[in-house]
């Protein structure tokens, strides 16, 4: 039901406003850093916040940077269909909630889900409207060097990360966006230029040629 009232205003917001954006990137590519940087200055876009069964990382609070639930709250959850999408990732649970996109919906803004290529493929099957960007950083070696730097994660977790980035990597191909985090302004700055091309698309904008069209 939740779903079907998200689709409904999805496609009410899709001919006005309010857009449903997918970034994915392996953790290490930038992709949180870059995001908050748009959003402090773009007040028209809002990142859903994701459940995950993984342990909050040192600075992460919970219903800011994830709703932190136990693994058995999580398989409840589950069971309650209380997902729009879900996927294992690095061997954690992570999923969206649908309330979650149903209350940034009524905010009118455009949502942004900061989730794995798993999800993705299953938001695209559900929602075909909304635009897939993958956010990858020069090469897996920098990758690699990034995460180590992070030192947020074990030396297991990190070639766990890194063989996982190459798979996803594969599956970006169904994307619609490739961003390239070699120099973080220019990223940004790519990222802003997508965002902003997608609101001007003539297909999401029919209802303001139907008004200039009714002008006689
Ligand atoms: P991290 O543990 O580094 O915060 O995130 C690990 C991976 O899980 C990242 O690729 C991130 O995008 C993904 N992720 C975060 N939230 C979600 C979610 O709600 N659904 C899915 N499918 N992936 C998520």
């Amino acid at each position: 039901m939740l779903e079907e009232i998200i689709t409904l205003v999805l496609n009410m917001t899709l001919r006005k406003k309010g857009l449903l954006f997918v970034v994915s990137a392996p953790s290490g590519a930038g992709k949180t850093s870059l995001l908050k940087s748009i959003l402090d200055e773009n007040t028209d876009l809002t990142v859903a916040v994701s459940h995950t069964s993984r342990l909050p990382r040192e600075g992460e609070t919970h219903g800011s940077s994830y709703y932190f639930t136990s693994r058995s709250e999580f398989t409840d959850l589950i069971s309650k269909d209380s997902f729009l999408e879900y996927a294992l990732v690095h061997e954690n649970y992570y999923g969206t909630s649908k309330e979650e996109v149903q209350k940034k919906l009524a905010e009118g803004k455009h949502v942004i889900l900061e989730i794995d290529v798993q999800g993705a493929e299953q938001i695209k099957r559900k929602f075909p409207e909304a635009v897939l960007i993958f956010i990858f950083p020069p090469s897996l070696e920098i990758l690699k060097e990034r995460l180590e730097n992070r030192q947020t994660d074990s030396p297991e977790v990190i070639e766990l990360r890194i063989k996982n980035a190459r798979e996803e990597l594969e599956r970006s191909i169904d994307f619609d966006y490739l961003v390239i985090n070699d120099n973080f302004e220019t990223a940004k700055y790519d990222l802003q230029c997508i965002f902003r091309a997608e609101e001007l698309a003539v297909s999401r904008n029919q209802d303001i040629l139907d008004d200039v069209l009714s002008i006689k």
